[in-house]
Parts: C-alpha cells; sequence; structure tokens
C-alpha cells in the first residue's frame, strides 16, 4: 500500500486529483465522502480506472501522440493492473471525436461467437437453459477477442505515434511490476473460481493459496512477452500465430467446460467500423455507440423520452426527475429486450426507435405522479423479449482529449470479473458469449440476441460523446455495471447538459436505475431519501450498493475537466 501511495504521488501533479489509494474499496457503494473538485487542464486529459493506465495515455500525450495512440498505451496498461476488467483477451466499443470534421466515428470491437456456435449453445441436453456459471467458467463462454483489432483498425487511421511505441508503457511495467490495489486484491479475495485453472491459480494467489495482498509487486513477463511480439508484428500475430493457437488449445481444452473456438475464427476475425449513433439532445448533439451494443439506442432513446420535459428547471437529484428518468428507462429497456441484438445478424429497427414521433408517444405514457409500471416494447415483431440474465460486473471506461482537439471514449470488457478465469500468456480471456440470450426462443418467436455463429453478443456498453450547438466536443462519459452501464452514463449525460454539473459532480451524483423493474437506489447515499416519495407513486424500490466506474472528461470555457467515480480506482490527468 505504502509502495502503491508513494508511486501515486509521484504522478499526480493535478493539485485537484485526490489520492486514489485512499478511496479505493472494491464494489464500494458510497463515494459521497470523497466529493472533491474536478480535475482542471488546459489541452489536454486521459481519465481511466487506474492511476498507472492514466499516466501512460498522458505520457503518449506528452509524446505528442493523438487521442487514440493514448488509448492503446492506456488499455494495455489497463489489461495489466486491471486484468478482472478489460484487456487483449476481451472486446472494447470506441467512439472518436474528430477535431478537424467535428464527426464521431464508432469502432466495433466487440467478441464474436465461433462459427461451430449456434442457438443451443448454452442448453442443457434436456432443451433448459444451463446455469449461469456453468456458462462462464471454462472454454464455453469465450467469444473471439476484438481489443487488439480494433485498436490497430484506429492506428490505421488516427494513430500519430509508431504502434510499438505504445506498448512500451505496459511492457516496462509488466517487466518492472506493480501493485496489487485494494480492489484487485479484494476480487481476488472474493472469487469462487479463480483457482479452477492453473494459469489464473498461479498468477494471483500465493504459493499457500492466499490472494495476493495489497501492495504485493506484481510482474507479469508472459504478458510483457505476448506485448513485445505484437509491438514488433501487429495485431496478426495474435489473430493468426502462436498466440492464437494458444488460445484456441486453452479454450478447446477447458477442463469439465471446453469451448468451440478455432483457427479460423480467429483468422476472420475483423473490427469493424460504424457511423456512430447520434441525436439531438436539446441545444446539443448526443453520440453513442450502435449495435451490436443496445448502450447507444436505449441510452438515446431515454434522452429523447426525457426531452419532452423541462428537466432543466428541476432539482438535480429531486422526486421530480428521478422518477421521469425511471420511467423513461422502463420504456427504453423495454424495446432494448425485444430489438437491441447484432444489427448484422438480425434487423434493428433503429430509425423507428429513435424518431421524434416515436418517441414522444412513448414520452405520452409517462404520468408524472404514478408509475407506469412494466413497460412494453412499443410495437411488434415477430420476436420474444430477452429474458432477464445475470450481467457483467467488471469492464472499464477511459475518456480521452487530446491537444488537436480530438477525443476518444471507450468501454472495454471481458464481461464477469476475470471473466472466464481462463488465462493464456499473461492475460484474461473473456466470458463475453453469456451476453448471448441462453434461450434462442420464447413460446415459438425468436429472441434477437440468440447465438448464431460469428455473432456479436448483445452489450449494454455505452461509451458516449456529446457535442455542443457548434459542433464542438462538449463530453465524453460512460461506465461499466452490466446493464446498468446505461442508466449510470445517461444520468450523468442529464447532469451535465441539463443542472450545469461539472463532470466531477456529475459522477459523484448517487446512482439510480430502472431496467424496466424495480427501480433501484444506491445503498448509503442521499438517494435512499427518494425510496419513499417514489414508492408513492409506485415504483417498487430496491436499494442496493452499485459500483459503477464513470469516467469523463467535458469542455467548460475552453478547459477540460475530468472526472473519475470515487467508487472505484481511477483518477484524471491532465496539462
Ligand atoms: N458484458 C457486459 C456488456 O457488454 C459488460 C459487463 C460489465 O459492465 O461489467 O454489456
Amino acid at each position: 500500500m505504502r509502495i502503491f501511495l508513494t508511486a501515486l504521488a509521484l504522478t499526480l501533479t493535478l493539485a485537484a486529483c485526490a489520492q486514489p489509494g485512499s478511496r479505493a474499496q472494491p464494489e464500494a457503494a458510497s463515494g459521497r465522502s470523497d466529493a472533491r473538485p474536478p480535475a482542471v487542464a488546459e489541452r489536454q486529459m486521459v481519465v481511466a480506472a487506474h492511476p498507472l493506465a492514466a499516466q501512460a495515455g498522458r505520457e503518449i500525450l506528452r509524446a505528442g501522440g493523438s487521442a487514440i495512440d493514448a488509448a492503446i498505451a492506456t488499455q494495455l496498461v489497463l489489461g495489466l493492473v486491471e486484468p478482472q476488467s478489460s484487456g487483449i483477451g476481451g472486446g472494447a466499443f470506441l467512439l472518436r471525436y474528430d477535431g478537424a470534421s467535428e464527426s464521431v466515428t464508432a469502432f466495433d470491437g466487440r467478441e464474436t461467437a465461433p462459427m461451430a456456435a449456434g442457438e443451443t449453445l448454452f442448453l442443457n441436453a434436456d432443451g433448459t437453459p444451463m446455469g449461469f456459471w456453468e456458462a462462464v467458467v471454462g472454454g464455453r463462454s469465450v467469444g473471439v477477442p476484438g481489443t487488439l483489432a480494433m485498436l490497430e483498425k484506429a492506428h490505421e487511421r488516427h494513430g500519430k505515434l509508431p504502434w510499438a511505441r505504445l506498448f512500451q508503457p505496459a511492457i516496462e511495467l509488466a517487466r518492472n511490476g506493480f501493485d496489487v490495489t485494494p480492489r484487485l486484491h479484494a476480487l481476488i479475495a472474493r472469487d469462487r473460481f479463480l483457482k479452477t485453472y492453473g494459469p489464473a491459480r498461479d498468477y494471483f494467489y500465493t504459493d499457500a493459496g492466499e490472494p495476493l495482498p495489497v501492495g504485493h509487486l506484481l510482474k507479469n513477463p508472459d504478458y510483457a512477452r505476448t506485448l513485445e511480439t505484437i509491438a514488433r508484428e501487429g495485431a496478426q500475430a495474435f489473430y493468426r500465430g502462436a498466440i492464437a493457437r494458444d488460445i484456441v488449445a486453452t479454450v478447446r481444452e477447458a477442463k469439465g467446460n471446453p469451448g468451440l473456438l478455432s483457427l479460423r475464427d480467429f483468422a476472420r476475425y475483423e473490427a469493424k467500423v460504424r457511423p456512430a449513433l447520434c441525436r439531438p439532445y436539446r441545444d446539443t448533439t448526443v453520440c453513442g455507440h450502435p449495435p451490436p451494443t443496445s448502450g447507444g439506442a436505449t441510452s438515446l432513446q431515454i434522452l429523447g423520452i426525457l426531452e419532452n420535459f423541462d428537466l432543466p428547471s428541476t432539482q438535480p437529484m429531486g422526486v421530480e426527475p428521478v422518477h421521469l428518468l425511471a420511467e423513461a428507462s422502463r420504456l427504453a429497456f423495454a424495446d432494448r429486450n425485444r430489438f437491441l441484438a447484432d444489427s448484422d445478424f438480425v434487423d434493428v429497427p433503429l430509425e423507428r426507435l429513435l424518431s421524434d414521433a416515436y418517441l414522444q408517444r412513448r414520452a405520452g405514457l409517462i404520468e408524472r405522479d404514478s408509475s407506469l409500471g412494466t413497460a412494453e416494447p412499443g410495437f411488434q415483431r415477430d420476436l420474444a423479449s430477452m429474458p432477464d440474465q445475470p450481467g457483467g460486473r467488471s469492464t472499464s471506461h477511459y475518456a480521452i482529449v487530446d491537444a488537436d482537439g480530438n477525443a476518444v471514449s471507450a468501454t472495454a470488457s471481458v464481461e464477469q470479473a476475470f471473466g472466464s478465469r481462463l488465462m493464456v500468456r499473461g492475460f484474461v480471456l473473456n466470458n463475453q458469449l453469456t451476453d448471448f440470450s441462453f434461450v434462442p426462443e420464447r413460446d415459438g418467436r425468436p429472441v434477437a440476441n440468440r447465438v448464431q455463429p460469428g455473432k456479436r453478443p448483445r452489450s449494454s456498453m455505452a461509451p458516449t460523446i456529446v457535442k455542443d450547438a457548434a459542433g464542438d466536443f462538449r463530453l465524453a462519459v460512460g461506465s461499466p455495471g452490466g446493464s446498468r452501464i446505461i442508466g449510470y452514463t445517461t444520468l450523468r449525460v442529464l447532469a451535465v447538459l441539463d443542472w450545469g454539473l461539472d463532470a466531477q459532480a456529475a459522477v459523484e451524483l448517487p446512482n439510480v436505475v430502472n431496467r424496466n423493474g424495480p427501480t433501484t437506489l444506491e445503498a448509503g447515499t442521499s438517494a435512499e431519501a427518494l425510496a419513499g416519495p417514489l414508492r408513492a407513486r409506485g415504483h417498487t424500490v430496491e436499494i442496493e450498493a452499485m459500483t459503477s466506474g464513470l469516467h469523463a472528461i467535458e469542455r467548460r470555457d475552453g478547459r477540460l475537466y475530468g472526472g473519475a467515480d470515487p467508487r472505484r480506482e481511477g483518477i484524471a490527468l491532465g496539462d
């Protein structure tokens, strides 16, 4: 711990940044005692879930790198120091704002299902769905990782520094070691499955089988070697060489729960570049990532419904706006669960779902003084809604702005903490395929998000970028949190745009989420006081720990303001 804080003290240049070590709690529910001013910068900034990752990103910006360059360095370090959340064994969605053209582009590095996988991947022999953890742990849940292919594609278009240079910070840290943080320690300690397979057991536990303690200097020479190879040979070394062979062998030979991935699946993997999904919101334009994530569409639907109400004149986190947000979320989640999936495989009616007329009609269903209860999708198609399934508790979001005015908002994930628990060459393999619906159909109707060969599972990740009325960059924000991501992120867009909060104050707001069921309020926060008034309006209310990991940058009056979530270990660093 002492080493961790000392290292941190050296990295902090912004007086405004508090010491993350002091507030780092695993699955912490409350950041209320940690209120602090936003980090402020003039030219460039990185906000990421671990100080060493933010530091790597800033190092690259200082060396003249672009926001994409910094994203690559940040992500490679996150895969080392926050292996429970994201890495090259997982997937990611990245939005990029181009300072020159004022356009936003989406880079899709989502995992894909093996070509040998079909609708029954997560069904038992008798046709019933498998238990969630039975499916997660082992090879079955592993999709072809997309993070590296996505980063390389973005670098080909927008990189300024050489690819190999961006690997240096992560390689050095992997060789020299980094201190196990309180959060990493706690997640190892509470994990029931991380000892299932040898490589993860050997890496994350002492010889006596104890979880690595806080402050332990953890080295990862295997990861360093892997990165050296990819730095030299490019992402194809991951998708076509010995690394792919090792992943495929590990997945196919996973004891008790082998998977279907093949070398062919790796060779055919492609990161996709898609138009961002953008919609006006009051006098701004909000852009999200299109399918296969539901994050962008659902968040834009919520905002499009709320635009019909005068939120700017409401009290931040008052019962009135929280009720409206919960109701709009119910309506959007009803559509999400029916229609959202990989649009390269199923026809997702985005135009209709995001049209003004449709969203006005949906807004008309909301009563100010009573809840509409469980919402139904707004129209019919021959589809069944996806049943609720446990979601991820991991994932990581970073936001970056470079000196040329380009911005990145990216969310990356291995799905559950430590993904499938399989580890190869120093990195964790995802369990992202469990984001598919385990049941392919209900009552004879197909579920849009059923497993299909080569398809990408529906996500909730919601990297968001907002442009102001002039088209200039205004806000980059996103979060981990499974399907709660959508609520966490949308609330912060509202908080900055409608209530005028700065990025730090916005991320520190209590979390409030509705996914077309109970309204969930963050335990230990002022949101608990809303329980009574919401119940009086007919909401079923739950009070729970809600560990977001919101990271945001906003531009205001020409300066950059960073927001790092006190519920995790992140930090904002800028110049
Ligand atoms: N697998 C989830 C998704 O793609 C993210 C998991 C999480 O946030 O922890 O939506």
